[in-house]
């Protein structure tokens, strides 16, 4: 089997960016998009504060022109190929993916790998959710995309849940459509950002619900949602609140499950462990952008990041005499 320079895994602003950067040093990388490609930005509207864009540029466009510079210098696109495990193999690492288009399992040899899978959306694990999960948020009521299913809830009342600048910006882009959009959150203060907050607090479809979360979702006879019950985070009361759809936004778990047998360090929440410049405890395994960050979690962050994965693995091949 042909031992490749470079794989990187991911298609979000980390794994783009190190593309670029590995591409531009002539390293040919090998890219598998996952199943979301273009990541998280993919599920947005309109990002305002990536820098070079003063007028904000929307999330899928945005990432359309990072993948067009990225194959530009020659990065080798793994379209709809989901990494199923890394392991080390002799002084590289055996990729393993599936190829959901070409319904084949693969497998290559890379001398180095970023790894730059981002972070997945979490639910609250409320009985019958996963049964709400299978179905699209059209068909179920229940989901935690706005950009994606938002246009499903016309003049129907909507709930956001979580308190963060996810939910703000859910909110606040879902009053386009929604009749009323309750922002529920378990605490009396948002965790979002100041204009974010402010920005959904004034607008008057959007009405806050405080220290409260769900304890269960009510479906009507053809399975959509219809009610959730209510917990008072103080004083554990539970009510009915009558709605069409909830939108969850409660935050993200880092997708790392399929390196369980990698042999990396990873923290109590699932994060990769990382020394400087995004060096992982396995030498010729880097890790960039949310996959690693649970505290800056953004696209420049993550972009950043990228390019320190791809300056540390020219680096490492260069040592090895490979490049
Ligand atoms: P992600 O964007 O999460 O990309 C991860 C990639 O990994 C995906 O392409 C996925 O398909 C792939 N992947 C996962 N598992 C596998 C696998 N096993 N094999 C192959 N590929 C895999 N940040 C801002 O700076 N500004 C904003 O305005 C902003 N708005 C946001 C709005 C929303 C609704 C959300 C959820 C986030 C927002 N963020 C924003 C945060 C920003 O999107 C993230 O910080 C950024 O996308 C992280 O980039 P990443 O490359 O690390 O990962
Ligand atoms: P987040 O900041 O982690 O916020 C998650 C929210 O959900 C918090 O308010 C949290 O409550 C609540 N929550 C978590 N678990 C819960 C549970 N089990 N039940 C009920 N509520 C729960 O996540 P995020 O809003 O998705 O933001 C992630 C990152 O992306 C942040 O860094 C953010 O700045 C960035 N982002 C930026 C933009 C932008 O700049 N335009 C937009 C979106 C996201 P507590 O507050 O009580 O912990």
């Amino acid at each position: 089997m042909a031992t490749h320079n470079l794989a990187i895994i991911g298609s979000g602003p980390a794994g783009y960016t190190a593309a670029i950067y590995a591409a531009r040093a002539n390293l040919a990388p090998t890219l598998f998009t996952g199943l979301q490609a273009g990541g998280q930005l993919t599920t947005t509207t309109e990002v305002e504060n990536y820098p070079g864009f003063p007028e904000g540029i929307m999330g899928p466009e945005l990432m359309t022109r990072f993948e067009h510079q990225a194959t530009r210098f020659g990065t080798v696109l793994k379209q709809g190929c989901e990494v199923t495990s890394v392991k080390r193999d002799g002084a590289g690492f055996l990729v393993s993916w599936t190829d959901h288009y070409q319904a084949t399992e693969e497998k290559e040899h890379f001398h180095a790998v970023i790894i730059a899978t981002g972070a997945s959306a979490r639910y609250l694990g409320l009985p019958g959710e996963k049964e709400f999960l299978d179905g699209t948020g059209k068909k179920t009521g229940l989901t935690a995309c706005a950009t994606c299913d938002g246009a499903f809830f016309k003049n129907v009342e909507v709930a956001v849940i979580g308190g963060g600048d996810t939910a703000c910006e859910e909110a606040s882009f879902l009053t386009k459509f929604a009749s009323k959009v309750y922002l529920i959150h378990r605490r009396d203060s948002l965790r979002a950002s100041k204009i974010m907050a402010e920005r959904a607090l004034k607008n008057p479809k959007i009405q806050p619900i405080w220290n409260k979360t769900l304890s269960n979702y009510h479906t009507n006879a053809k399975g959509k949602l219809e009610a959730v019950t209510l917990l008072d985070t103080v004083n554990a009361q539970e009510t009915r609140l009558d709605l069409s759809g909830v939108f969850m936004a409660i935050g993200h778990t880092p997708n790392t499950k399929f390196l369980r047998d990698s042999g990396l360090h990873f923290d109590e929440n699932g994060y990769i462990e990382v020394e400087r410049g995004c060096r992982t405890n396995i030498p010729g395994l880097f890790a960039a952008g949310d996959v690693r960050d649970h505290d800056y979690r953004q696209a420049v962050t993550a972009a950043g990041m990228g390019c320190m994965a791809a300056l540390e693995s020219e680096r490492y091949l260069g040592s090895l005499g490979h490049h």
